[in-house]
């Protein structure tokens, strides 16, 4: 298929969303995401398979793996438009954003068969089992333990932190197989089907009453001998490559959301009068230059990478994004005021407390800010270790 131009992609994006984001999907504007993901869930997953149907998903995969081959630049007016719009936050992300492309990089051509329609229907939900109680940072220290049998692949052991879980049909393990071996030696990555006897997750409840990630227990779990990605022992090439993958181009539409988020502190400090006062002012003075900042980082970034992010940069990206959106969720309380101390009955929790209560996880998931600093200095400044 031919690369459509840039202002018809960007038209053909609008319209879509505003014929489609309508009726019953209506209510899911601005729903789900961090600290929400369990708002409109069965809509939201409703919504997945209509982007699937609509061919939105997996927009950069090549055409012969069913995506539509399309520049970064067309992927970036997606997310743009998508986050405009108010498109809900994707339960799908983990299948389109790390599932995908690591079976493109890694998996056989079998295994592509297999597993992309299904992400690209949006009808099959993926988790990332690779944290564990004693594997999160240091995550080489991985334990559970997977064992060929035949023809199976039995696991035992357990993960931790698992986004949607609770939610997820299959999920991409990283595990031990070689017991002897050390460190990153001897492991491997496997796509273990969620609904089976050897499964037992339990949400965890977090600072802001929800469950959005869970523990996982594996008990003579079972996964096909085939669903192995990469060789055997060769996990952890396997698994680094899947992180190291270039998500700059969501970052565009992450920053839409962040600006929306801004916005709203900015209306709640005219409404307040939180506005009048001197360093609140300057406060919120601060978290737009920060966004600014973001998005022309951001621009210089993908401008010279022409799409694939470089690592370190990516690092850089996180640790900016993460410390300025905990900032902001401290900011949106500070504006609020004394009634920011209360919740709704049954913890209901408004905004400006949600957005300071899960803005705490974001300088841990995705690599803690301390392990960003190491890869910066490490990877990106060439330091000693
Ligand atoms: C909201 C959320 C969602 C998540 N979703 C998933 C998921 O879906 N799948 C998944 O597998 N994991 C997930 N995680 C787990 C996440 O990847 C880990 O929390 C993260 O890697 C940190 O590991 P840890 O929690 O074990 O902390 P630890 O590694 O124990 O770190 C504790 C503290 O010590 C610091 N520290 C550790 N090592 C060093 C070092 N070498 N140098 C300096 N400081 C260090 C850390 O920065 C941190 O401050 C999620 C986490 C959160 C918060």
């Amino acid at each position: 298929m031919p690369v459509p131009d840039v202002d018809a992609f960007r038209a053909e994006v609008r319209g879509w969303l505003a014929a489609t984001l309508v009726g019953d999907f209506a209510p899911l504007a601005g729903s789900g995401g961090p600290g929400r993901e369990h708002e409109f869930l069965a809509e939201r997953m409703a919504w997945e398979r209509r982007l699937g149907a609509d061919r939105w998903i997996g927009l950069g995969w090549p055409e012969p793996d069913g995506g539509r081959g399309l520049p970064w630049r067309h992927r970036v007016i997606f997310s743009e438009e998508y986050a405009r719009a108010g498109g809900p936050a994707r339960i799908g992300h983990i299948g389109e954003q790390l599932v995908g492309p690591m079976l493109l990089m890694f998996g056989t051509a079998e295994q592509r068969a297999r597993f992309l329609p299904g992400i690209l229907a949006g009808t099959q939900l993926w988790c990332q089992g690779y944290s564990e109680p004693g594997a999160g940072s240091d995550l080489a220290a991985v334990a559970t333990r997977a064992r060929l049998d035949g023809d199976e692949w039995h696991l035992d052991g357990q993960k931790v932190w698992t986004s949607l879980a609770q939610h997820a049909d299959w999920c991409f393990v990283l595990a031990r197989t070689e017991p002897a071996a050390q460190r990153h030696r001897g492991l491997a990555c496997l796509l273990v089907p969620m609904r089976q006897p050897g499964i037992e997750i339990r949400p965890i409840v977090q600072l802001t009453g929800t469950s959005e990630f869970n523990e996982v227990f594996f008990d003579d779990a079972r996964a096909a001998a085939a669903d192995i990605v990469g060789a055997p022992g060769d996990g952890w090439r396997v698994a680094m490559g899947t992180l190291g993958v270039e998500r700059g181009v969501s970052t565009f539409g992450q920053q839409l959301g962040f600006q929306r988020e801004f916005e709203a502190v900015l209306a709640t400090a005219r409404a307040t009068g939180a506005i009048g006062d001197p360093v609140l002012r300057a406060r919120l003075a601060q978290a737009w230059a920060g966004l600014q900042v973001m998005r022309y980082t951001a621009m210089a970034t993908l401008g010279r990478a022409a799409g694939d992010v470089p690592g370190t940069e990516a690092n850089i990206s996180k640790l900016l994004w993460a410390r300025w959106h905990q900032r902001l969720g401290e900011l949106a309380v500070d504006v609020a005021g004394a009634a920011a101390i209360l919740t709704g009955p049954g913890y209901e929790l408004g905004n400006a407390q949600r957005l300071f209560l899960f803005t705490r996880a974001d300088t841990i998931y995705g690599g803690s800010n301390e392990i960003q600093r190491t890869v910066i200095a490490e990877r990106g400044l060439g330091l000693p270790r």
